[in-house]
């Protein structure tokens, strides 16, 4: 058996492994059923390509995507390595090669679609040819509640009982439910050695902000970084287009980029992006995957991102090279209500919908954190070994209160006025307004009225924002967004916990008294 460190400089031409992966390619190289998660750039396929050479028999790699499968067998055959593809984009030619090398026994690693899975011929000649490992590439892809699901993923467990060889499963999505489904489906319910590495990316700063005055608060943060490659995240197409202009106007180099501009217009820029220095381009969501900028120097994001996955992925695409890059985030109770509202109105099974508000609420949870946000946001992903000092809470520890008093008077006029009432009425109400809406609805004379005196208006907004943040309250779709109590809030009305509200964003104004108009 040749040792890994060989196989890896003489076929891969690597000098070293990366983090993780070393541990990963002794377990599967012994046999091992392994659940590997890294992060997507991590180096996976390495994981079970290097074992493949190593063990004997055919590795099986069973992976969604055809043009990465063809991809990764021609950087494959290039290294000297037999590998071929049986997908639906073979020609007739590449097939027969496939089947030569399978007949003389030379092929080392067999990439197939998981369609192929649901027929018995594939089953009958994957018995016939001496596999020795199933390796798994996208595992969440067996998840149904996931946003890749792929229904043939779930003929692999039948497929491993079958062939009876060890599976080598690998993915990027990390949260608990998600691997809690790979294991029941792929490995019959029997924890596999399971691998979490790589996540931290100790050289990116992160920093949330709540959206205070937005625009200036982008201006500010790229006029200090004038000269570097960032990217600018927006929620909607048109703000790409008008936050780019005001950038220009501040002497900065920026396009704008969405779904929306002809394709030629967004190769251009993508281009001009990874070629130019200093240029910040602002876009939404639909930039950044063909993007490989090693020296993306920060990444903002003047709207809430959808999830915790989707924070870490944008984020992810500063600082590749490995120099300090930051990062701001910027998010508002308006955000928080879009990105609700975007769950509940989709087309999405309601299981599925429960799933995207946990991974809203992990973000929220986030972005409303007390303590390191980095600490926070591995946790997330598994990873418990954290050590940072490189984002806004770790530079400047915020002050925390107990905010018990005032969630539980918040809750209060919700419940009062029969969960039918947004922010700005509610808050009409504990500061005692004297608005038409609520003499025409008499909740001047609810116990309510005029109890929450002791801060003003933005001062409950952010009371309000971080009952968000919490997921003590949800905005209800039905009820045009009308505030609701959840589950979660339960144990505060009854006393029975308490809530630690931050200062800062309380004590942001003066403290004026109560305006009674
Ligand atoms: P993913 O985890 O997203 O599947 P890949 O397996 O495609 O990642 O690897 C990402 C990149 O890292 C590839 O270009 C690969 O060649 C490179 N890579 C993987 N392992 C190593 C290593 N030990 N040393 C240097 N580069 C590596
Ligand atoms: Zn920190």
């Amino acid at each position: 058996m040749q040792a890994a460190a060989t196989v890896l400089s003489d076929v891969f031409g690597f000098d070293a492994f990366r983090p993780g992966q070393e541990d990963i390619v002794e377990a599967v190289t012994r046999g091992d059923n392994v659940l590997a998660i890294m992060p997507t750039g991590g180096g996976k396929s390495l994981c079970f390509q290097l074992p493949a050479l190593i063990r004997s028999g055919v590795t099986v790699v069973i992976s969604p995507l055809i043009a990465l499968m063809r991809d990764q067998v021609r950087a494959l055959r290039e290294a000297g390595v037999e590998a071929g593809a049986l997908t639906s984009g073979n020609t007739e030619e590449e097939t027969a090669q496939v089947w030569d090398a399978l007949d003389a026994g030379r092929l080392k690693l067999l990439y197939i679609a998981p369609e192929r899975l649901a027929s018995g011929a594939a089953l009958g000649m994957l018995r016939q040819i001496g596999v020795g490992l199933i390796a798994v590439d996208e595992a969440h892809c067996v998840s149904q509640w996931g946003h890749d699901f792929r229904p043939d993923y779930l003929r692999i467990g039948e497929l491993q009982r079958a062939l009876d060889v060890p599976i080598a499963a690998f993915t990027a999505t990390a949260d608990a439910e998600t691997r809690n489904e790979i294991v029941e489906r792929l490995f019959g319910g029997v924890s596999p050695q399971t691998f979490l590495h790589g996540f931290d990316r100790p050289n990116l700063h992160l920093t949330f902000a709540t959206k205070d005055t937005p625009r200036k608060q982008i201006l500010q943060f790229a006029g200090a970084r004038k000269g570097q490659s960032g990217i600018v995240y927006c929620g909607t197409r048109a703000k790409t287009e008008t936050l780019a202009k005001a950038l220009r106007e501040e002497g900065h180099l920026s396009l704008h980029y969405h779904g929306g501009m002809d394709p030629q217009e967004r190769r251009d820029t993508e281009v001009r992006f990874q070629r130019e220095d200093g240029l910040i381009v602002v876009a939404t969501v639909a930039f950044g995957m063909g993007v490989d900028k090693p020296d993306i120097r920060w990444v903002a994001h003047a709207d809430l991102p959808k999830s915790i996955e989707a924070y870490y992925q944008e984020i992810g695409r500063a600082g590749r090279d490995g120099a300090p890059a930051e990062t701001l985030t910027l998010f508002g109770p308006d955000d928080i209500r879009l990105r609700r509202s975007q769950i509940d109105e989709g087309l999405a099974p309601p299981e599925r919908r429960a799933a995207d508000h946990a991974r809203l609420n992990a973000l929220l949870g986030l972005a409303e954190a007390l303590e390191c946000r980095r600490v926070n946001l591995l946790q997330y992903f598994g990873e418990t070994e954290v050590t940072c000092g490189k984002c806004d809470l770790c530079d400047t520890p915020p002050e925390v209160f107990d905010g018990t008093v005032a969630v539980r008077k918040a809750l209060s006029a919700i419940l009062r006025t029969g969960e039918w009432f947004g922010t700005g009425h509610l808050i009409d109400i504990l500061l005692g307004n004297d608005t038409d809406k609520i003499r025409e609805r008499g909740h001047d004379t609810l116990p309510t009225y005029g109890v929450g005196t002791e801060y003003d208006k933005r001062q409950w907004q952010a009371v309000f924002r971080q009952m968000m943040g919490h997921d003590l309250v949800r905005p209800n779709p039905e009820r045009h967004g009308a505030l609701t109590m959840t589950d979660r809030a339960r144990p505060v009305l009854r006393d029975e916990e308490t809530v630690q509200l931050r200062r800062d964003t309380i004590r942001a104004t003066s403290r004026r008294p109560a305006a009674k108009t």
